[in-house]
Formats: C-alpha cells, structure tokens, sequence
C-alpha cells in the first residue's frame, strides 16, 4: 500500500501547479519539474543541461504511426494505432513485482486487451468510460488481440475519433534515457519557452534566403508554394512538434540554413582577415616576362591552362597572399601551371617551393623543371631523404642566403626550412597532406602565395566548406591529343589473353604497369592469419617474369624497397629500358611516363575509387589510347562490385568524385585529417548543396556590406559564428 502512495504522488508532483521557480530557457533540468537530480544526471550524457539544450535537441527521424485500424484488421505481429473506450479494466494484484493490470479497449469494430505489468497506476489513469487511443503491436493471444504496455494518450470529449496520431519526433538516446522521456520533456518545455527564444535570422534576411533556396533549390513540386524559412518559435515548435511533413521539411531547411550560414560567414571572415591583416610579396607579371617563362615550356599551353596562369598571375600581384586550390583530373597538366607560378615568382627575385607527398615524385619535378631551364640561370635545389648530410647541409644553406631560386623536396622535410625570401610555395596532391599543413607554414613568420593542387576532384560541397577560404580553379580540358583510356572489367579467365595483349602492345614499343595491392607475400591480417588471396607484388613479380612475361625486362616497385633502388627502377622506367613495372600503388600519385599505355590492376576491389582513378591517370598520358583491365580478388563485396561497375563507367574524375561522395560521405573523402572543421550537426554536404550554395552567397553579402557584423540586428548572429568557430578559424580580431 505504502508503495501505491508514493507512485501516485509522483504521478501528482509531474503537473506542479504551486511552488516551482518560474521555468525559463536557462533553468537546469534538475530543476525542470518531472526530471529530478538522477534523470538530469543521464540526460547530461545527450549533452542536455538547461530547458534550452532541449529545444536544441533535434529528431534524428520521424516516426509515422500507422493510422488508426480497425480491431478486424490486426494482423499479429504488427504495429497499430487503436481508438477506442476502456470497457472493462482490473488490477490482479498491487504487489510491488507482480501487478498486473488489464484492460478491455472497445470500438465499433471489436476489441482488444491491454496489459501493463508492474503500472498499478494504470488502474488510475484507464477507468471504465476513458476514451484513449493506444499505439503498439498487436500479438494474438488465443482469439483475441493484445497490446502489451502499448503508448497511451488520453482523448478529451471533443477529440474526434478519427483525428489522426500526430508524428512523432525520433531523438538521439542514450543508456537509460527512453524515446517517451525525450519526447514528454520536449512537449512540456517547448509550448512553454519557444516563444523566448532569441531570433538570429532577421525576419529580411529569412526571406530573401527562402527566396534564393526557391529558386536555387531541387524542383519544387508545382503544386508546391517555396517554403518561406519559419522564425525560430515557430521552427522549434515544428520540429518537436509536426503537424505535416511540410512542416518538418520547413524547420528542416531553416536549421540547416542557418547552421551552413553561420559556417559561411565565418568562412567569409577568415578570408576577409586574411586579405587585411596578412602581406605577402608582390609577384610581377609583364607580357615579356610571360612569354620568357612560355617559351621554356616544350608544348602549347591548353587554353585551360594559360587561363588559370593568367588568373594566377593576378592573385600573385597583389599584396597579399594568394590562396588557391588549383583542381584538374590527372594528367590534365597541372605541373606547367606551377612551374609557370614559380618562375613567376623567381622573375620578381623572390624564392619558391614546391613539396610533393613522395620523393619519387618530388625528383621527377626536379627533373622535368630542370630539363626545362638548361642554360637558364635559375638555381633550382632538390630536398628529400635520400640526399647525404653534406649535401643537405648545403642546400639548406643555400636556401636560407636566397642564394636558391627554386626548392623542391617532400613535405616531410620542406616543413620547417629556413628561406631567405619565401615568395610562393606550392603543394602537389594536396590531398595527401592535411589543411593544417599549410597554416603552420603560413604561421611561420613568412607569408608566402600558396597553391594548392590536388587530382582528387573535390566536390563542390566540400570546396565550399573545408576549403572555404580558398579560391578555386580549375583545369576541365586536357591537352590536346591525349590517347582515351579504355576500362575493363575482367574476369580472371581472362588472365593469359591479358599478358598476350600486354606482350603485344611491348613488342609495338609501348611499357605496362602491373598493380597490385599488397607487398609482401604472405600478408598477415589482423587475427595473424595470413590471406593468401591478396595478390602481392613479390608473388606476382615472379609468376609474370617466369610464366607469361618472360623475356621481357619485367620490375618490381613498391614503398618497402631502398630509396636508391626506387629511384634507379623509375628512372630506368621513364627511359624506357623497363617493359612492365609490377608495383603497388606507389605509383599512385602524379608518375609521369607517357609510354606506359596498358594497365592490370589486381585485386582492385581492395582500391578506393580515387586510387583507382589516381592509377588509372598513369596510362594514356601521351598520344597512344591507354587499356587498363581490372581484376578481383578474394571475395568481393557488392559494394566494391558496384564501386568498379562506376570506376568503369567513366573516366571523368569529377564525376567519379561526386560518385564517391554520395557512396562514403564527405568524411571519408577527404580522410579524417583533413576536416578541418567542427563537424555539421543538421545539414548533410551531400543532399544539402544548394542550401550551401545560397548560403554561401548570401553571407559573402553580408559580410561584403558590414564585416564585422555590426548592429544588434546581427548580435546574435555574430555571437553564434565566434562561439562555433572563433578557435579553430583564428578569428580573434573580429571578437
Ligand atoms: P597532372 O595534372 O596529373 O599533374 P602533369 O602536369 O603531370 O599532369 O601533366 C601530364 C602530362 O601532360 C605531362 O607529360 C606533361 O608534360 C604533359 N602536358 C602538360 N601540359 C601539356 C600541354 N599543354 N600539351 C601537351 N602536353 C602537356
Ligand atoms: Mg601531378
């Protein structure tokens, strides 16, 4: 007895009607009616501290109950929505551990029971007479239906029969917080405090934004007015509380408008600040010096290429530090273009580097770059690994006295060089290196131009956050005469017709590249089993140069091998004295060898689709149509199945980016190192594009016309963009 008593006054003290301090958006949940120190304690886990924090807690879903059902439509099993009136009810017993409570649900088309184990105040709140609707699954038990703890809601007189169960918000949960906690908490709070809540979003600027989302936005239905963007009450009240998908759809795009804008201008702050507050040198570029620097390279530039020089050029002339992101597909001749920026730089007497992610690559710069300046006067230096301390030691030297016009090196090892007179520095295949790579360079007393030039295509979502503050170009076209590269799915049956193909094009006097994605022979995997269905490039090394391949000079590739050896293999390749390189995907990033023009890509499933395209960029460089065949190994998922089918389908690498974008998701993208930024709550990169676009533009606007953001109009806005991003963007001096 004692036990009912104390159930039924807390049942009472949740609808408080004297006592409490008036509730406000601040007032801790502790201290929130119905929650109490323990559930205030596990709701800090959902990051859920005050009254606000629950407005601010958004559904992760929607939860449609079925519509109400007849009594003669159950099927057992499933889930239902019932209306109906209590007819019959009993309490079998009020012991504390055993109570059961039972109930008869009546309507026009039959009747149901309901049981409740352990609810003894069920027997309060479901007399005989009490019209409720009730939401659960129906299991037949003998020849009638029963709801076991079904969700109840009372109906008052008024209430239609037919009035339809509301949606329901979905929250995010956590060890011992239930979905009916969350939403009772969200539907006493929100009625109460959304009207309190403070606007961030001028009711002009909501406007215009719906505006420019309507016609930015995916096709509207015809039937469907563009949503204008609700105020802040109205869109807490919509989301917690939606009437119709419209609504939700409404609350929905003013939050994640409002989350990309706060992102943007912030974004857009930093490239303000950047403009204002730091110098660089400035780069000239006269019609002469241009036509210097042309007459170096041993090829017409594409028109895409001289316009990205042109447009670089004048980033270069101004007093501070240029910053972009020069974007191509492979092979689309991204090099020249940063030759043509350090030699730019060099002609104004200041220095330049370039750092490439590996020092095969970084030596094949040096190579190409020197072989254009024979007889010039420029000093170029190459820094990496494999250099003796002596020779290093000079080349830093020379570096720091300004002595060096040009260093090129691996990232690894450029990081903390001395230069005398840092002009430009340019980063190959940025998407080996994180965003922080070129802060810390740029904090390094110097405030150099930089470039920034990566293969991988970044979607245009991206660009716009992770490399907000960085102008984008990019080279569409290749140069003219590029040999198509052909894709094949092959089967491993096709293996022997394969190598004949291969013999062949070699005795036309082309090379190959045979890729495959392991090292060693036996590669151990995580339980110290060793997978022997991975192709290694040890194994088939030998099996290629004793079986179909022999007679040819076949060689192998791959990180584990001493610099030196590297270095000898791919110079022996470039010169054409290798017929077929078997290697893994060190080969991967930006080798230059226009002969190579047939590719087997071996166990490519275990390939992501940038890498894959990444190797694909190594054949039909040069004037020859490429081949690559791809073959599987192991078991394959459908999901790398269907990643092939797409890496076959085209060999646009735009669109293979956009493709593996909406597969894995931005993260994954640009690797974990690279997202540079606190993470989005509500808006999704890759469904909400457009909303970025809008976004985007409109903070440009705004901060165009008051860059500080200044006037209480604005207050709260400002506040929301320092407190989300102040750190991680140094945007100290606007606070
Ligand atoms: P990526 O953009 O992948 O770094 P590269 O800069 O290595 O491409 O260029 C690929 C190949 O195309 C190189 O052999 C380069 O010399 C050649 N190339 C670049 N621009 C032109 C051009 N305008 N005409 C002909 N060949 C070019
Ligand atoms: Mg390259």
């Amino acid at each position: 007895m004692k036990r009912v008593r104390h159930q039924r006054a807390r049942l009472k003290c949740e609808f408080p009607v004297t006592h409490a301090p008036p509730l406000t958006l601040t007032t801790p949940l502790s201290a929130v009616p119905s929650v109490g120190p323990s559930r205030a304690a596990k709701l800090r886990k959902l990051k859920l501290r005050i009254a606000r924090d629950v407005l601010f807690l958004f559904p992760r879903d929607f939860e449609h109950p079925p519509a109400s059902a007849g009594v003669d439509e159950l099927v057992d099993g499933q889930s239902v929505t019932l209306t109906g009136t209590i007819t019959d009810a009993e309490l079998v017993s009020r012991n504390p551990g055993r109570s059961i409570f039972g109930a008869i649900l009546e309507n026009d088309s039959g009747a149901v029971r309901l049981v409740f184990f352990n609810q003894p105040f069920r027997a309060d709140q479901l007399p005989i007479g009490r019209r409720i609707r009730v939401r659960g699954v129906a299991k037949l038990n003998g020849l009638r239906f029963e709801l076991t703890h079904p969700n109840v809601v009372t109906l008052t007189d008024d209430e239609e029969d037919d009035v339809e169960p509301p949606i329901l918000p979905v929250y995010p949960l956590t060890e011992g917080v239930k979905q009916f906690e969350l939403r009772q908490l969200a539907t006493a709070l929100v009625p109460k405090l959304a009207s309190e809540l403070a606007e961030v979003l001028p009711e002009p600027l909501r406007q215009r934004a719906a505006q420019r989302l309507a016609d930015a936005g995916p096709v509207t239905p015809p039937n469907d007015e563009p949503v204008a963007l609700p105020p802040i009450a109205e869109a807490i009240r919509q989301l917690h509380q939606p009437r119709s998908d419209a609504e939700v759809a409404a609350a929905r795009s003013r939050f994640v408008f409002q989350e990309l804008l706060v992102m943007q201008l912030a974004l857009a702050m930093r490239r303000r600040n950047l403009t204002t507050a730091l110098r660089a040198p400035p780069i000239q570029c006269t019609p002469k010096i241009r036509n210097r620097i042309w007459r170096r390279f041993p090829f017409d530039l594409t028109d895409d290429q001289t316009r990205v020089m042109a447009t670089i050029a004048e980033d270069m002339r101004r007093q501070f530090p240029m910053n972009r992101l020069l974007q191509g597909d492979v092979g689309s001749g991204k090099t020249v273009v940063a030759f043509f920026a350090m030699l730019l730089t060099v002609a104004s007497r200041y220095q330049a580097t370039m750092m490439a992610p590996t020092e095969v690559l970084a030596r094949q710069h040096h190579r190409t770059l020197t072989s254009y300046l024979s007889d010039a006067r420029v000093r170029v230096g190459l820094l990496c690994g494999s250099l003796s301390s002596s020779e290093r030691r000079e080349t830093l030297a020379a570096c720091a006295s300004g002595e060096l016009d040009i260093l090129i090196g691996t990232q690894a090892l450029l990081y903390d060089v001395r230069f005398g007179k840092l002009g430009l520095c340019v980063i190959d295949e940025q998407h080996k290196f994180g965003v922080d790579q070129r802060v810390a360079l740029r904090s390094g007393g110097v405030d150099p131009h930089y470039l920034v030039m990566s293969a991988t295509p970044i979607p245009r979502s991206v660009a716009m956050t992770q490399f907000g503050d960085v102008e984008l170009s990019t080279l569409r076209s290749k140069p003219a005469g590029r040999g198509e590269v052909h894709t094949y799915l092959a089967h491993h049956g096709w293996r022997d017709r394969w190598w004949q193909f291969v013999r062949q094009r070699i005795g036309e006097g082309r090379q190959a590249f045979v890729v495959a994605p392991q090292v060693g022979d036996q590669p151990e995997l995580d339980d110290g089993n060793v997978d022997d269905t991975v192709t290694s490039v040890t194994s088939i090394f030998q099996e290629l140069s004793n079986g179909p391949l022999s007679g040819l000079n076949v060689a192998l590739l791959h990180g584990r091998m001493e610099t030196e050896t590297k270095e000898r293999v791919m110079n022996a390749f470039a010169e054409g004295e290798i017929d077929v390189l078997v290697c893994t995907s060190v080969i991967e990033v930006g080798i230059d060898v226009p002969n190579a023009t047939v590719m087997a890509i071996l166990g490519a499933n275990r390939f992501g689709l940038a890498q894959l395209h990444q190797l694909r960029g190594r054949v039909g460089r040069g004037t020859h149509v490429g081949h690559v065949a791809v073959f599987v190994d192991g078991s394959h998922s459908p999901e790398e199945d269907e990643r092939l089918k797409v890496f076959a389908s085209t060999t646009d690498g735009f669109e293979l980016a956009e493709e593996d974008f909406r597969i894995r998701g931005p993260g994954d993208v640009l690797g974990r190192r690279q997202t540079g930024l606190a993470p989005l709550r509500i808006a999704d990169l890759s469904r909400d594009t457009h909303v970025l676009q809008v976004a985007r533009d409109i903070a440009q606007d705004l901060i165009d016309e008051n860059p500080d953001l200044h006037g209480a109009q604005w207050e709260g806005l400002r506040m929301q963009v320092l407190r989300r991003y102040e750190k991680t963007l140094d945007l100290g001096d606007i606070a």
